[in-house]
């Protein structure tokens, strides 16, 4: 191995990419899989043929000390933890003698002559076609001459999103080529060429809202490529000062938040919202109402055609873009109208509580959701003189709700307005609606401050018990340190739990390893015969760690012998499954 590189170990390898991967990666590296490898100073590059057609891109950079940083284009190959790394670092390590030994690529293009790096260029072109259409967008950037080929980029998007294969991975690897095609935009940006780089991004935003119902995608990863197609829009509009340039480009913003809004709201559409409203003039944004009023006359002509819960999300969207768009220059009235018009109801109910209309924001609160009244009471209670009235109206939910949150906020309030039976209540109201240790430890607190609790405990200990709550009562005494009373509610709660739950008996075994040993050791002994019955090993491993409890209690207690009796007969009874053997031997048992 040359002397001016680390070496790297094998272990060093196993660490960097954990031990699947270096299993697997060591397959790769036996079967030859890592080709046309080279290095460029500290910089380790090769190809490896993976699962897919394509071979994959690896490249290590190592230091001193290591690996310093690796990637590969397969799939999972962000932050080179894959297999593939693992091959590539196995074959240095093994065939340093593989590596090709080269300076930087940018050094050596820039030793050659300009017909050279002509042919050069050429040769890839013939390579691969797919870098002509690039070139083609590339060189009015680098030059200032000639317009984007919109023709070229869109084939360009098209051979990408069309036909990609129902395979896992295959829709990141083609979202990702797709990035890379927007990121050639910025080179249009740092030239100053707004204006092409507007309709470079306008292309491929308009594609992918045209062909997005064929394209198959994992989890909205071209949603997020048109999104910042929608960013870089509003950076260019920003940019940009000829009228005309602006209206294209604002018509554009505006397709998209309406593709987005008819789509039901994937959320691609923030930026292109937010520069619609931030990044234009007040005539532009007039101009932009209108379109969004024929948006609005158009959903209300449809009708009950179109299926009600998202006909009334549209409605609110749209709504709601038109207020941001209209929000200086609305009065009360008008604003109100426009709310109830796209059924913003709870942007009604807001403005009536700052006009001090208050009788008719009750009323109308009444039929906003849960959700919706909480986002409004928290909104109003910003405002100190409003502040009973914040409280009023979700208070009004507190008996009916299903949602913790709501109660979550009136408990804070209670808490901060000092109302005890407020308090009380509402702690119970979350007990019972999601009976669990924390809620009843908050109930607890609080009722501690009455004089009654020791009565009220009585009763939720006896509720807890007829409902057959074993689960929750253990856990409740041992917090109490109630250890006789814990154990006996365990020993129902093994009757009725046929099967698992051992992460829950070392809980219990645990909180009553001090207090109460003699229990502790047999819940332990049993959750082991569970685990060792998984004939798993890493359950294995668990149930030697929790042998070893039961040897600390032993010897505590100064019964050593019966630990060394218990463990010789234990590895006598298993000795038939060396996998468990071993584990114990690892954990020094
Ligand atoms: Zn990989």
């Amino acid at each position: 191995m040359p002397d001016n590189l680390p070496r790297i170990t094998e272990r060093a390898i196993q660490n960097w990419v954990g031990e699947p991967s270096f299993s697997r990666g060591r397959r790769y590296f036996r079967n030859g899989a890592i080709f046309d490898a080279r290095r460029e100073g500290m910089t380790l590059k090769a190809l490896c043929q993976g699962s897919a057609a394509a071979p994959y891109r690896v490249r290590v950079t190592l230091s001193s000390s290591g690996v310093a940083d690796a990637e590969c284009s397969c799939p999972v190959g962000a932050g080179g933890h894959c297999k593939h790394v693992a091959a590539l670092l196995l074959t240095w390590l093994h065939h340093p003698e593989y590596f090709r030994e080269a300076p930087p690529l940018a050094q050596r293009l820039r030793d050659l002559d300009k017909d050279a790096l002509i042919k050069l260029i050429q040769r890839m072109i013939d390579h691969n076609p797919e870098l002509e259409t690039a070139v083609e967008v590339w060189i009015p950037a680098m030059t200032g001459q000639g317009t984007i080929d919109a023709e070229s980029l869109r084939r360009r998007v098209h051979r990408i999103i069309d036909h990609i294969p129902y395979e896992w991975g295959a829709s990141y690897a083609a979202a990702a080529e797709l990035r890379e095609v927007v990121k050639e935009g910025e080179m249009l940006e740092d030239a100053g060429r707004w204006w092409e780089a507007a309709q470079f991004y306008g292309v491929i935003a308009e594609e992918l809202m045209e062909s997005y119902g064929n394209i198959y995608e994992e989890e909205g990863e071209f949603i997020e490529v048109l999104s910042t197609c929608g960013e870089r829009l509003g950076l260019c509009l920003a940019e940009l000062r000829d009228p005309g340039q602006r209206e294209v480009v604002i018509r554009r913003l505006y397709e998209m938040v309406a593709w987005d809004i008819d789509q039901g709201g994937y959320g691609a559409d923030e930026w292109a919202h937010f520069a619609l409203v931030e990044d234009t003039t007040p005539e532009e944004r007039a101009m932009v109402a209108e379109w969004v009023q024929k948006a609005l006359e158009e959903e209300k002509r449809k009708g009950t055609e179109t299926e009600g819960f998202s006909r009334q999300w549209r409605l609110q969207a749209y709504g709601g873009l038109m207020i941001d768009l209209l929000k200086d220059v609305l009065d009360d009235e008008a604003y109100l109208e426009l709310c109830r018009e796209s059924g913003r109801q709870k942007d009604v109910v807001v403005r009536l509580v700052q006009m001090g209309r208050v009788d008719e924001a009750r009323r109308e609160a009444a039929s906003l959701s849960d959700y919706e009244l909480l986002m409004v009471a928290q909104q109003i209670d910003k405002e100190p003189r409003r502040r009973k009235l914040a409280r009023e109206l979700l208070s009004m939910r507190a008996d009916s709700t299903n949602d913790t949150r709501i109660l979550g906020q009136l408990l804070a309030w209670a808490r901060e307005d000092g109302d005890a039976d407020a308090l009380f209540r509402l702690a119970q109201r979350r007990f019972e609606m999601r009976p669990d240790l924390a809620s009843y430890q908050a109930w607890r607190e609080i009722g501690r401050q009455r004089g009654d609790w020791e009565t009220v405990r009585a009763e939720i200990l006896r509720s807890l018990e007829q409902q057959g709550a074993w689960r929750l009562l253990v856990e409740i005494l041992l917090d109490e340190k109630a250890y006789d009373d814990a154990i006996a509610a365990f020993g129902s709660w093994r009757q009725q739990a046929s099967w698992g739950g051992h992460h829950f008996m070392v809980r219990v075994a645990d909180a009553l390893a001090e207090a109460r040993p003699q229990a502790a050791m047999e819940i332990y002994a049993e959750a082991v015969e569970q685990l060792v019955a998984q004939r798993k090993r890493p359950s294995y491993a668990e149930a030697a760690q929790l042998l070893k409890r039961i040897r600390d209690i032993l010897i505590r207690q100064g019964n050593a012998r019966i630990w060394d009796d218990l463990i010789a007969s234990f590895r006598q009874q298993y000795k038939r499954l060396p996998a468990l053997q071993d584990e114990l031997n690892r954990a020094g048992l």
